[in-house]
């Protein structure tokens, strides 16, 4: 016979167990052009640059052609 628990867990005991509850919103570092926020070794959504150039145009300065 395995050792087993010795209850079975309360709906609140097993509500409780978080392995599901992180994930999400890990590490941001500021942008090096901007100083947004920005998930790392990812384009900044704020300037558009990656490694030191632009790599996404940013709708700012060329303003929407309508
Ligand atoms: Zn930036």
């Amino acid at each position: 016979m395995p050792p087993l628990p010795k209850r079975k867990s309360s709906r609140a005991k097993r509500g409780h167990s978080s392995s599901h509850y992180k994930m999400k919103l890990k590490s941001l570092v500021p942008c090096p052009q901007c100083r947004s926020p920005k998930l790392p070794h990812h384009v900044c959504p704020h300037c558009g640059y990656y490694r030191g150039r632009a790599v996404i145009p940013v709708e700012d300065k060329e303003k929407a052609s309508s």
